[in-house]
């Protein structure tokens, strides 16, 4: 089971570049940032995230081009499950993923169109600036540049 928090989700801009994504925050997050700047994101809270959830989320957000996952919880067929339901039912949304882990399974790579890797670490900083260490990539390839070239916060 995925679960979200139904509070938080919003139409951003910034986190995907050149889309309009409707993000959600997904708890139980598995990761230990240094940095973590929602802890409460680790804990099993919210609401399950079903494709007839999802189904609504787009519907109820009209022009989103972009589904964003910000984590990844605990349960990967699921998530995965979730991803294929967005690709077949959603077929011009792209779907991306914002895992808080250093690499991640063939199988997402395959699902999702943009992921993003690498723990916060306040040290190197966020996506938009050179020194970090995490990475945004699409379809396997690295834009991480994009975020530094438009100097943009992807508030992460
Ligand atoms: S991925 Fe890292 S920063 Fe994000 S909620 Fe999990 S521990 Fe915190």
């Amino acid at each position: 089971m995925i679960k979200y928090v139904p509070k938080m989700t919003s139409v951003v801009l910034e986190e995907i570049p050149d889309r309009v994504s409707l993000a959600v925050d997904i708890s139980n997050c598995r990761g230990n940032c240094v940095g973590c700047h929602s802890p409460f994101l680790k804990l099993d809270i919210g609401e399950e995230l079903t494709p007839a959830v999802v189904d609504a989320l787009i519907a109820d957000n009209f022009g989103v081009n972009c589904f964003l996952f910000l984590g990844e919880g605990r349960d990967p067929e699921a998530l995965l499950s979730l991803a294929g339901h967005i690709r077949t039912a959603h077929p011009v949304m792209e779907i991306a993923l914002y895992s808080g882990r250093e690499d991640v399974e063939p199988a997402i790579w395959d699902a999702f169109d943009y992921v993003k890797v690498g723990p916060y670490r306040p040290e190197c900083g966020p996506l938009n600036e050179r020194t970090t260490n995490q990475r945004l990539y699409y379809h396997k390839e690295d834009i991480t540049f994009r975020f530094w070239r438009k100097g943009i916060d992807p508030n992460v």
